[in-house]
């Protein structure tokens, strides 16, 4: 068979490729502490299921409406505006994932040649996206900055152009955690509108933080015409397995958007998408109680890498820790699943080679075995 050069061009996600080895010696009878893939461990809010299950039962099983149903759209918006972002439905698109909305944005903005900017270290499949639609990368380091954006913005002034097409924004971040402060954002945005560069912002953690307060890219002044605000139900309402995520925007995006929409997914999955409207409407104790459970096992897990004599740099959000480990991560990630059986991700999987990508979506006691595990096999 003649491959396209367009698939030949990319390689699987890493994340999802050592969650599947992980589960395959698991399937071997392995006892593996999978910390790689970024999963909440919570069921998803009762409620929620409940939701799915009532619309299920009343017959919401065929297709809906292709941008997705008035309902979730309108909750969506109205979920957007209180982050202070002008959005009404006519301004949403309700997809399977937070992934296929990223995908539909860059497929939708991204001609061959033009040059996307990325923040590294960088969730894997940003650049997959981008490499798909035939755009070249300039990336940014933050690794010199513990993770931070604002001492980079001199740096992220020399790789923006008149030339750059997209910049691709994700806080709080996957792997690193951080979370950008207002003058970094205000920093992106005067670089935006003096290149007149449109930006990504994916704010699918925005709800896990720990004490820190991400602002919406698009609130910033001369951003709402220039923002894609991708955001999902995976995470804040540990929902992954549903599939059921959106991307905001200008109208004229939504409109180019849909069609690549229509012809690929047709929609969300019905019955999902009115669990969806449960889930922004009723869910804010259950978040609650994660977001604490995420708290207490960062803490732990900082406690006990401490111990270790590891310094990780301290992160604001989400459930990821950028650990350093040996200059050759990926040799480090697979002696510490063949010898401690603990899955962790390499950084070179996320542009910062040195790093293993601890996902801390995992009991306390998981997480104890997993550090006590990688002392015992000497690599910590
Ligand atoms: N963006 C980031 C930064 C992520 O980590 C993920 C996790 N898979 C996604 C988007 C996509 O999430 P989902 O497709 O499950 O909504
Ligand atoms: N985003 C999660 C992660 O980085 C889930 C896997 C994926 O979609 O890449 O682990």
């Amino acid at each position: 068979m003649d491959f396209s050069d367009r698939i030949q061009r990319v390689e699987p996600s890493a994340t999802l490729a050592i969650s599947n080895l992980a589960a395959e010696l698991e399937a071997e009878g392995a006892d593996v502490v999978d910390l790689s893939v970024g999963e909440p461990d919570f069921p998803t809010p009762e409620n929620v299921v409940e939701a799915g299950q009532e619309a299920m039962d009343a017959g919401h099983t065929g297709y809906t409406s292709s941008n997705g149903i008035a309902r979730l759209r309108e909750a969506i918006a109205e979920k957007l505006r209180g982050d202070g972002l002008d959005y009404e439905a006519g301004n949403v698109i309700v997809t399977p994932g937070a992934k296929q909305a990223l995908y539909e944005a860059v497929q939708t903005l991204v001609d061959d040649g033009d040059e996307v900017v990325l923040l590294d270290p960088a969730w894997v499949s940003y650049e997959a996206m981008v490499k798909l639609a035939g755009g070249d990368l300039d990336r940014v380091d933050l690794s010199p900055y513990d993770f931070q954006l604002e001492p980079a913005l001199d740096e992220l002034g020399e790789a923006i152009s008149d030339e750059t097409e997209l910049l691709v924004v994700n806080s709080p971040s996957n792997p690193t955690g951080a979370v950008y402060s207002d003058a970094a954002l205000e920093g992106v945005r005067d670089l935006a509108v003096e290149h007149d560069v449109t930006v990504i912002s994916d704010e699918i953690y925005q709800q896990i933080t720990y004490g820190a307060e991400p602002t919406s890219l698009g609130t910033f002044d001369g951003m709402a015409d220039r923002t894609v605000t991708i955001n999902g139900f995976s995470k804040a309402y540990s929902m992954t397995g549903w599939r059921l995520g959106y991307l905001a925007g200008p109208e004229e995006l939504i409109s180019e958007a849909g069609k690549l929409h229509s012809h690929s997914v047709s929609c969300a999955t019905n019955f999902v998408q009115h669990a969806g409207v449960e889930a922004l409407r009723n869910t804010d104790d259950a978040i609650e109680e994660m977001v604490e459970a995420f708290a207490e096992r960062r803490e732990f897990l900082l406690e006990r890498l401490g111990e270790e004599g590891v310094e990780a740099p301290e992160p604001d959000g989400a459930f990821y820790l950028m650990m350093p480990v040996a200059d050759d991560d990926q040799t480090w990630c697979e002696d510490a699943l063949e010898e401690a059986h603990v899955a962790t991700v390499p950084g070179s999987a996320f542009g910062a080679p040195g790093y293993a990508r601890i996902s801390y979506a995992n009991s306390k006691e998981r997480i104890g075995e997993a550090v006590d595990r990688l002392v015992d096999a000497g690599l910590l």
